[in-house]
C-alpha cells in the first residue's frame, strides 16, 4: 500500500549545534538526505488532497512532507541565540536548500496562535526577546515556501494554568468549552491575520475523545485534518482526526535512523 511519511521539527529546539540538540542542524542535514534518496518534498495539501481521494496514487510517489510545530521567530528569521550562535531560520534553509539542488521545499508551519499566550512563552521558554510575534506569517504564507496552520490557542501549556503536577497534555481539553477556546478562537484569530488555516496539530501530539471524534467532525471552523505524532507513515486508511507525524528527536535522533524511516 502506498504510504507517505510527514516529518516534524521544533525550530525552538536549539540546546547545541549538533544534529541530535539542534533542529536546524538536522533539518539541514536531512534535507540533503531526501535529496540524495531521490524523494520529493510535497505539501501538507497535497497530501491530504490524495487522502480524500482528489489525486492520483502517482503524485505521492517518492513524496516526503516537511511540518513544524510552535511557530516562534525560529521558524522564519535567523536569529543570533545568546549562547549558541547565529541559527538559520527553516524557511531560509529550505530556501537555500531550493536555490541549491533547483528541487521543490515547502514546510506547513502550525503556530501558537494567542498573541498574550506568546508573549508568555517567549519569556518562559524562550530568552525574552519577543521572538514570539506573528508579524512573519503573512509573508511566509505569501512565499509558497512555508504554509501557516494551527496549533490551537495557547497549547494548554503549563505556564498558563500555573498547576505543574498534571502532564503535559491536551488530553484534558474535552468539552465544547475548552475546544472553542483553543480551535475556535484560534481559527478567528488567524482569519484576522489573513490565514485561513486548514490543518491543525494537536499540542503535545495527544487528544481527548471529545475534540478527536466529536468537536473536530463536526465543527465548521474550516479544519479539514488534525495531526498527531504518532510515528507512522500516512496511508488511504489514515484516519483525517489522527493523522500521524514523525518527530524529530523522538522518533529518530540521527540521518541513519531517519534512513530508516523513509526507506520502509
Ligand atoms: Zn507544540
Amino acid at each position: 500500500m502506498l504510504k507517505v511519511p510527514i516529518l516534524t521539527y521544533h525550530s525552538n529546539n536549539v540546546m547545541g549545534n549538533e544534529y541530535h540538540n539542534n533542529d536546524h542542524v538536522a533539518l539541514t542535514e536531512d534535507l540533503k538526505l531526501i535529496q540524495k534518496l531521490g524523494l520529493r518534498i510535497i505539501t501538507l495539501q497535497q497530501l491530504m488532497q490524495w487522502h480524500k481521494g482528489a489525486a492520483d496514487d502517482a503524485e505521492m510517489s517518492q513524496a516526503v512532507v516537511l511540518t513544524c510545530d510552535d511557530g516562534s521567530w525560529f521558524d522564519y528569521y535567523d536569529i543570533e541565540h545568546p549562547h549558541f550562535g547565529k541559527q538559520r531560520s527553516f524557511f531560509n534553509i529550505l530556501k537555500d536548500h531550493q536555490k541549491a539542488t533547483a528541487s521543490t521545499a515547502h514546510i506547513s508551519s502550525f503556530v501558537i496562535v494567542s498573541p498574550e499566550g506568546r508573549v508568555e512563552l517567549d519569556k518562559t521558554c524562550l530568552a525574552g526577546l519577543g521572538w514570539w510575534t506573528d508579524d512573519w506569517w503573512l509573508d511566509a504564507q505569501n512565499s509558497g515556501l512555508m504554509a501557516i496552520e494551527n496549533h490551537s490557542w495557547d497549547h494548554n501549556h503549563v505556564t498558563f494554568h500555573r498547576d505543574f503536577s498534571r502532564d503535559h497534555s491536551f488530553r484534558e481539553v474535552n468539552d465544547a468549552a475548552s475546544c472553542d477556546y483553543q480551535l475556535k478562537q484560534s481559527q478567528a484569530y488567524l482569519k484576522s491575520q489573513g490565514i485561513h488555516a486548514r490543518f491543525f496539530a494537536y499540542p503535545y501530539g495527544n487528544y481527548s475523545d471529545y475534540l478527536k471524534s466529536n468537536y473536530l467532525p463536526k465543527q465548521a471552523l474550516g479544519i479539514e485534518a488534525a495531526f498527531t505524532t504518532d510515528p507512522q507513515h500516512v496511508t488511504k486508511n489514515s484516519q483525517v482526526w489522527a493523522m500521524p507525524r514523525y518527530v524529530c528527536g523522538e522518533a529518530w535522533q540521527s540521518s541513519d535512523e531517519l534512513a530508516d524511516i523513509l526507506r520502509t
